[in-house]
């Protein structure tokens, strides 16, 4: 069989299973398998890229693939699931970091030749270079190696005269490529991702890991034009797509522009406008306990603390316990609860809660008003009504979950730890709320001790 043939014909199904893995991962029946389809096309473009015409240092490929899959192989054995936005976030900037080093390599070997492939090369390594250094910074801020957020003066100033620098290079480099304007080219893309990265925190994180994760397909994809590799540039069509897409309906569902993201990012240094009135209420296990297990409808809130505390299956313990007692529950998810998209629909259906008790944050905000009790566990900037009322404050439009709008709220938390924006939450002062302090697990485990002495 001829050699070119047997490549484009495989090629072609790893494209068709990159496809339909990313269909089967809309929906988390599907995941699974979707992610499985996605790994076989994976090690399937590998193998084929070795028998590619003029492929030679085989040792150096076999050398990084045992690296980089044993690291990739560890990694995912090791790393808790609260982190896994931050391994997301890294190995999305080796993506863009890896598109950048083809563009470098290609142009120091003096590969690139025609406009079209020294547009593209240049578009890659921009693109990619910003991925990478923004996809570390976004790693540090949510490892908590870094401060959140770090605003320069001038910040838009800075962004767009930096952009434009960029941006004339690389035509420079289009007219005649020289190393020194190479080498000036990188450093100033790999700067522009840390200085348009660095302002960005509070509530925005989201949107901004999804956007750089649009932006290394979008790499990939170039570089692969640039290397005549069809795999290379459906793959990172396909991620480069699909990153826009969750990126659009992030920043709808924060209801912030992009641009907004970008230029004027929530940084959780300003408070809301006005001050908060109130004080919290503390509620005890029992009482707690007592309040659920007499109500009709119990609506649970899970955020962040209930990942931290991995308290997913005594929330659904608890859960069957309150059903067994005649009390209707259902799941209100936030789609940025938590810290990466879909991050408490994994943690629900890891400990087993059907899928038909879960709902999105527009399909049940409401009937929030028919709740008896909102539980919110560990949850914070996604309950925080100053979005809705508080037109001076940073997340003012963001939608949240209308848990205040519940006849009762009750929040499990630790303290007085803010959330993520580390905005102050007003659904914690207010009337018909009241504190469970604990750490989630343990607080959760109390008040299943209580319904089960009570349910007799
Ligand atoms: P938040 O980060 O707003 O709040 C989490 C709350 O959990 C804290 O107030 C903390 O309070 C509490 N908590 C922490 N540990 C525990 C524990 N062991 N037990 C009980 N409670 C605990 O979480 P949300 O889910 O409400 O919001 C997610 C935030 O993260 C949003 O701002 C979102 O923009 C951002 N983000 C989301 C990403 C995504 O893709 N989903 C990615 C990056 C950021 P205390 O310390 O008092 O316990």
């Amino acid at each position: 069989m001829d050699a070119k043939w047997f490549i484009d014909a495989s090629y072609f199904i790893v494209a068709v299973l990159f496809i339909l893995g990313l269909k089967a991962m809309s929906s988390p029946v599907t995941a699974k398998k979707g992610i499985q389809w996605a790994g076989v096309a994976m090690v399937a473009a590998t193998l084929v890229t070795f028998f590619s015409p003029g492929m030679h240092n085989f040792g150096w490929m076999i050398a990084a693939i045992v690296i980089g899959g044993g690291v990739a192989w560890w990694a995912g054995k090791v790393v808790k699931m609260t982190d896994m936005p931050q391994m997301v976030a890294i190995y999305n900037g080796m993506g863009g970091g890896a598109a950048a080093g083809i563009a470098a390599l290609e142009f120091a070997r003096g590969h690139v030749h025609g406009v079209t492939a020294t547009t593209l090369a240049v578009l890659g390594a921009l693109i990619g270079s910003v991925a990478f250094s923004g996809s570390c910074i976004a790693f540090a801020k949510l490892q908590g190696i870094m401060q959140k957020a770090h605003r320069l003066p001038a910040q838009n100033a800075v962004n767009v005269v930096l952009a434009l620098a960029a941006v004339a290079l690389g035509l420079a480099i289009i007219m005649e490529p020289t190393g020194g304007k190479l080498i000036a080219f990188f450093l100033l893309s790999l700067a522009l991702g840390v200085i348009l990265t660095n302002p960005i925190g509070g509530a925005d994180m989201p949107v901004v890991i999804s956007l750089l994760n649009a932006f290394t397909g979008l790499a990939v994809g170039f570089e692969g034009y640039v290397l005549g590799n069809p795999a290379l540039i459906i793959a990172g069509i396909v991620v480069g797509a699909s990153g826009t897409l969750l990126t659009q309906l992030m920043a709808k569902a924060m209801n912030r522009p992009i641009a907004n993201v970008i230029f004027t990012p929530i940084t959780g240094e300003a408070q809301a406008g006005g001050a908060i009135e109130g004080t919290m209420k503390e509620v005890s296990a029992l009482d707690a306990a007592a309040m659920m297990r007499y109500a009709q409808r119990v609506f649970i809130i899970p955020g962040y603390g209930m990942a931290v505390a991995q308290a997913q299956h005594k929330v659904w313990e608890m859960t069957e316990l309150l059903e067994e007692a005649g009390v209707e529950v259902k799941f209100a998810i936030h789609p940025v609860a938590g810290r990466m998209p879909g991050h408490m629909n994994v943690l629900l259906a890891e400990a087993g809660v059907p899928y038909d008790k879960i709902f999105d944050l527009e399909e049940i905000n409401a009937e929030f008003p028919q709740a008896d009790v909102a539980l919110v566990i560990g949850a914070n900037d996604v309950v925080n009504p100053v979005a809705r009322t508080d037109k001076g404050s940073p997340i003012y439009g963001m939608p949240i979950l209308d848990a205040d709008r519940a006849q009762n709220c009750i929040c499990i938390k630790r303290g007085r730890g803010a959330g993520y924006s580390g905005i102050e939450n007003a659904l914690f002062y207010s009337e018909n709320t009241r504190m469970l302090y604990g750490s989630a697990q343990k607080a959760i485990n109390e008040v299943i001790q209580h319904i089960k002495a009570l349910n007799g």
